[in-house]
């Protein structure tokens, strides 16, 4: 059983690639949110590597190949409203393929660093691999975000009946140092403008600091050109210097970056509105959902996602609280964690939005995933191995074993036997003896028994989430909950429909405006009712009086 309030917002992050590859298959997906009261489906058509899973008549260049014969948006929007659930189109917003159509057409959007260089020139990630995806300038205008990110909102919302836009990567690069971008030629000049670092009425001026107060950072306010003179005979890399470790005030700290991270925040920020009023310039009350960080502040930072701020322009957002964003431990230990971080979500979104909380059914599994994981890479890489080597392999396996084995037992008995005695014999001079071992492991990965995947384990984080005071889930995402044979979980959690979620709305997820607005209808609604007991009284007692009159005639 569960407490803490009712859930009302049930949502599911799918990627039609898993759910929705034809009729059938969308179908059977649109079944199953049905039978578990999902209210809401946020479904996958740009993909962060420039694909697109529905059929654009703008960019048909993008239509991802599987795609070309079915539109998988259509499907499910015709399949889901007919059941009564809504549909979101998902859209990574600023991530594009390094050969993708874009980055022939107009190199010129992409993000640069100091040196003028692109993501995929420069960066790499963890194991020496290449970066492989580029991200667009959130700011430059025309550019990316206006010339085809919100032609490609507009298009989906004119030419699709969905009830909402989704927003994903809506924020700078997080896997790439955060203050290497973005320092394109529009983002050196607009950085300038943004703060007001010096008077385009007089652009050749150097209004300097006029110190009356003895503590000189306390001048600020006497408005000094921030604007070096010279400045556009500077390359972009003392510009890049400059902005980020530059002073406001010459002999002043060093605080320039502030200036840098806002202006990275502001560029989101204005995406994110600028997308409102274009989608509902179109369709008046199509929503808006976003899938963010977990941290708006850090985030903010680091990648110049303060969702705090963009919250004006959506309706529902959906922190990412994933097991994998959390600091590594045991399971327990993360429901303590997701538990705090819940709390602290609700306090974030305050009076600013309606909340749905983002759990995924991937990372809460890592014992599960991991044994099967490391087991069948310790099996590739022993027989090259040394002898030494292999030992280790071995006794982390083992120790991966050791946190599945007794729920292994409860749910196949035979198979815990078979696999503790094979893993027992399995020593560095066995290698030759472990085809069967790998197949045992190669079968979990497969076909693994019910509840390999533990469902106790996602109903407790659900649990978790509810007690800590969250009214709306979303779920990452449905094709893995069919493959770990999840759905009754959910059914389990939500077994009656919603109610509309747009109508649960508590006065702390409303913003500031709704909730005055609303106010002022209560107000007026008591002034109205008290006119009619004035009225009524009014007549009561003077029909009264006429009585009496009547009488004494
Ligand atoms: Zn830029």
């Amino acid at each position: 059983t569960y407490h803490g309030k009712i859930i009302e917002g049930r949502a599911v992050w799918a990627n039609p690639n898993a759910v929705a590859t034809n009729d059938s298959t969308t179908r059977a997906f649109i079944a199953h949110c049905k039978k578990a009261n999902i209210n809401l489906i946020v479904l996958l058509v740009k993909f962060s590597d420039t694909r697109l899973f529905y059929h654009s008549k703008k960019f048909p260049q993008s239509i991802a190949a599987q795609f070309k014969d079915f539109d998988p948006l259509a499907a499910v929007i015709r399949e889901a409203h007919r059941n009564g659930i809504r549909v979101h189109a998902w859209v990574c917003s600023f991530t594009e393929s390094a050969d993708g159509p874009v980055m022939q057409q107009h190199p010129e959007w992409a993000v640069r660093n100091p040196e003028g260089k692109i993501p995929t020139e420069t960066e790499y990630l963890s194991g020496g691999r290449k970066y492989y995806i580029n991200w667009m300038c959130p700011a430059r205008r025309p550019g990316y975000t206006d010339q085809w990110l919100i032609p490609m909102i507009e298009e989906i919302v004119t030419d699709y009946d969905v009830d909402g836009i989704h927003h994903d990567y809506v924020r700078y690069p997080g896997d790439v140092a955060p203050d290497s971008y973005c320092f394109c030629d529009y983002c050196l000049d607009q950085m300038l403008k943004y703060a007001h670092f010096y008077y385009e009425t007089f652009p050749d001026s150097f209004f300097a600091l006029t110190p009356t107060l003895p503590n000189l950072i306390a001048n600020w306010w006497s408005d000094p050109t921030v604007k070096p003179m010279g400045w556009e005979r500077w390359d972009r890399k003392q510009k890049a210097q400059f902005l980020l470790k530059g002073s406001f005030i010459r002999g002043g700290p060093a605080d320039l970056d502030y200036f840098f991270y806002t202006y990275r925040q502001d560029a989101i920020n204005r995406f994110v509105r600028e997308a409102w009023e274009h989608a509902s310039a179109i369709k008046p009350d199509i929503e808006f959902s976003a899938a963010v960080f977990k941290n708006p502040i850090t985030s903010g930072r680091f990648i110049g996602q303060r969702w705090t701020d963009f919250s004006p322009w959506i309706d529902m957002m959906m922190p990412m609280v994933y097991r994998s964003h959390f600091p590594p431990g045991d399971f327990d230990t993360f429901l303590r964690q997701l538990a705090e971080y819940t709390r602290y979500e609700y306090k974030w979104a305050k009076n600013r939005t309606h909340l749905e909380i983002g759990l995924d059914v991937t990372y809460i599994y890592n014992e599960e995933r991991f044994f099967i994981r490391d087991a069948l890479a310790a099996l590739d890489s022993i027989p090259s191995a040394s002898v030494g080597r292999r030992q280790q392999f071995i006794e982390n396996i083992r120790d991966r074993y050791a946190r599945i084995q007794s729920h292994l037992a409860q749910i196949s008995p035979q198979l815990e036997q078979e696999l503790t005695k094979l893993l027992s014999r399995f020593t560095p001079e066995s290698i030759q003896q472990n085809a069967r071992l790998r197949e045992i492991i190669k079968g979990l990965q497969t076909h693994p028994p019910d509840d390999y995947y533990p469902k106790e384990k996602l109903r407790r984080a659900i649990a978790t989430v509810r007690e800590a005071g969250a009214n709306g889930i979303i779920f990452f995402e449905a094709g893995q909950i069919t493959q770990k044979n999840l759905w009754p979980v959910l059914e389990q959690a939500f077994p009656t429909p919603s109610i509309d979620p747009d109508q649960v709305g508590s006065a702390s997820e409303m913003s500031i405006v709704t909730l005055k607005a609303l106010r002022r209808r209560v107000e007026a609604m008591k002034r109205q009712r008290n006119l009619l007991i004035l009225a009524i009284v009014i007549i009561a007692v003077g029909m009264a009086i006429i009585w009496r009159k009547k009488k004494t005639l």
